[in-house]
Parts: C-alpha cells; sequence; structure tokens
C-alpha cells in the first residue's frame, strides 16, 4: 500500500485546527461562534450564494456501502437524455437557479465522459456556473470539460483514513485512494478554476478526517494560490442499503468544525447542503457558512416531474424547504440570498492553464 504523502501528515499545519476541535478543547463554542460570525461578516457581507444540484445519472460500477446508487443494490437505473436535461434546467431556472452542480456515479458506458460533456455543453447554454460532482478524469479530460462550460469540480475523498477507505469502498473504480486524492490537482492543472473537497462525516474518526481535510485544502491554496477552493461538510444520512455509520457525529461537533474551519480558512467558500436539517442550516447561516444548496433532488431528475415514490435518491434530503421558503429564511436572518456571482463571459479554462500551455491559448482564440 502506498503512504500518504508528507503535506497530509504534517500535523505543524493544523495545530490551530487541532485545539478548537479536540475533545476537551479549551475554546469554548460560544466564542468559536463568536469569533467566525465577525470573519464571515468581514469577508463575505450577509450574503449566501445559492446552488442547486441536478443528479444525471444513477448508474455505476462501484461498490461505496454507504452509498444508494451502488452496484449492488437494486435502485432502477437510469439518465436523463438531453431532451430531459433541458426540461429539468428549465423548471431550475424558474425558481431562480442559475448556479448549478451536474453529478453522476462513476464511469460506465451509459454515463461516460462524452455524457457528462455533452450534459455541460446543454448547461451552460441556460446556467451562469456550471460544476460536476463525478467520477476521476485525465488532464485532458477536464481540459475539454472546462472549454465545455464547466468552471468547477466537486470531489470528495470520504475519508483520509486509508484503512477505513479500503474497507468502505468494497469494488469499482473509486476503490484506488491515491488516484482519487490526486484529482483536485489534475482538474486545476487541466485549467478547471474551482474545486470543492469534503470528508463524507461519520465514516471515520471525524477529527483525524478534519485535520487531513484542512491539509489538502492548504496544499491545494499553497500550490494552486488563484484557484477557488471551498470546503463542504456533508454528514452520513440513512440512504438504500442502510448503512449505519460507526461514528456519531453530532450537531456540536459539526458547528465547531464549521467555525474552526472559517477561523482557519477565513476567504474559503464554507458549503453546507440540505443533508442538514433546516433548524441547522439556518443556525450555521451567518456563523461561517457562506454557500448552500437549495430544493435538492437526490433521485435523477426530479424539477420537472414529481420523482416516483418508489424512485429511490442517493440519500435522503433534510431540508426539503422550497427555495421561496428557504431564501425567505434568509432574508429574515438579515442575509441576502445570492443567486448569482458569477459571469459566464469569465468561463473556459484558468489562466493559469493558459500561462503553462501557451500553445493552447493561441489555438483556443481562432
Ligand atoms: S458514492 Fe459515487 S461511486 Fe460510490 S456507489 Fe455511490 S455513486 Fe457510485
Amino acid at each position: 500500500m502506498n503512504e500518504l504523502p508528507e503535506w497530509l501528515t504534517d500535523s505543524r499545519e493544523t495545530a490551530l485546527l487541532s485545539a478548537m476541535l479536540a475533545p476537551g478543547s479549551s475554546y469554548s463554542l460560544e466564542s468559536l461562534a463568536a469569533e467566525a460570525r465577525a470573519i464571515t461578516l468581514r469577508r463575505f457581507g450577509r450574503t449566501m450564494t445559492l446552488y442547486a444540484p441536478l443528479y444525471l445519472s444513477n448508474h455505476c460500477p462501484s461498490g461505496c456501502v454507504y452509498c444508494g446508487f451502488a452496484s449492488d443494490r437494486t435502485t432502477v437505473r437510469r439518465r436523463l437524455e438531453p431532451d430531459e436535461i433541458e426540461r429539468e434546467l428549465l423548471a431550475l431556472k424558474k425558481i431562480g437557479v442559475t448556479d448549478l452542480l451536474l453529478l453522476t456515479g462513476e464511469r460506465t458506458g451509459a454515463a461516460g465522459f462524452d455524457y457528462l460533456k455533452k450534459s455541460v455543453e446543454i448547461a451552460s447554454k441556460h446556467m451562469q456556473r456550471v460544476s460536476v460532482e463525478a467520477f476521476p478524469m485525465s488532464g485532458d479530460e477536464y481540459r475539454e470539460l472546462a472549454l465545455s462550460g464547466c468552471t468547477g469540480i466537486t470531489i470528495y475523498q470520504e475519508t483520509y483514513d486509508l484503512r477505513r477507505y479500503e474497507e468502505l469502498h468494497r469494488w469499482g473504480p473509486k476503490k484506488d485512494f491515491f488516484h482519487r486524492l490526486e484529482t483536485p490537482a489534475r482538474a486545476l492543472d487541466g485549467g478547471i478554476k474551482t474545486v470543492g473537497l469534503g470528508v463524507l462525516l461519520g465514516l471515520a474518526d471525524p477529527l483525524e478526517d478534519a485535520l487531513m481535510l484542512f491539509r489538502h485544502v492548504r496544499h491545494l491554496q499553497r500550490t494552486y494560490w488563484r484557484a477557488g477552493i471551498s470546503v463542504s461538510f456533508p454528514r452520513m444520512r440513512p440512504q438504500t442499503g442502510g448503512y449505519a455509520p460507526p461514528f456519531c457525529v453530532s450537531d456540536h461537533f459539526l458547528a465547531r468544525m464549521i467555525f474552526a474551519f472559517r477561523i482557519a480558512l477565513p476567504d474559503t467558500d464554507l458549503v453546507l447542503s440540505t443533508r442538514e436539517s433546516p433548524a441547522f442550516r439556518d443556525g450555521m447561516a451567518g456563523l461561517g457558512i457562506t454557500r448552500m444548496s437549495i430544493a435538492s433532488r437526490t433521485t435523477v431528475g426530479g424539477y420537472d416531474e414529481e420523482s416516483s415514490a418508489a424512485e429511490k435518491g442517493q440519500f435522503d434530503v433534510f431540508d426539503d424547504r422550497s427555495a421561496e421558503d428557504f431564501c425567505n429564511a434568509l432574508r429574515a436572518k438579515n442575509i441576502e440570498p445570492v443567486f448569482k456571482n458569477w459571469e459566464p463571459a469569465y468561463n473556459g479554462p484558468s489562466s493559469e492553464y493558459f500561462e503553462n500551455n501557451p500553445r493552447q491559448e493561441a489555438q483556443s482564440c481562432h
């Protein structure tokens, strides 16, 4: 088995974070919340950027024990065809969404690179910003995706505990821990502008995973200083297959983790999805989180049509408020919902990519 890289294990990087998160920390939750709130207000103002996920396909050859789309589940498999994608996008636009995250499982014949690229092309005609949460790709594929209008990727390592990773990923391409670990760097080398990292909280010791996640973020920020790096805090939710996570992650720990990341990463977007309850999401708005998903469906499609009761999503959504209700809750806290903060004129591969590949710039200008 390969060794973890040094940048992932250097505990000097995480001394402050460790002090804020360790059991029996001398930092009270209230003091962390107050500091996180002040930093968020100073750096991001009273705003919350909003995005919506769109599941393109639930085909997947992998056997992740914690996922409702794993290949041994009885879930009905399907993918959205171009006309269905168009209809989903129109339904999302109607509720104000302009920032979209496209999701698939691991690469399959039904939903491979060409399918994903085509989907990005369709989505980028309708949306200001399109990112993908899909399978790890090569640098060349990321470049093609960036040229098609994709600006960002989300790729969670799930856990940085090598032994747990091996147990949890029973078969399929996702078993390759190190290929996944290097994916954000490959994407940024390929011209993708933003990457979102995270661990699936509950799969392994949450404190250890939080420290490793932080080191991964800092490593990327040092290496790709112009890239936008964001951090998500997904916590295990019930899913088809009924996997019960071995580690309990309390609201208290999750709140502490969000505050500590805000203090240690003052300029980094911190993301919270509809996996969390309305009360928890409302509580975190303004205290560190700067980006949230809205009106999410975790079934394939589901915005244009009512998902049938028999169709199961990747996991159960907790905050199922409508976009309007959620925005009203933000406004009640004096926070402005922001649907658009990105000009499509800036889409395409990053300038960093062209500096490293000057011949590509000449080609793309013609
Ligand atoms: S987590 Fe992703 S790779 Fe794993 S089974 Fe689910 S869809 Fe497939």
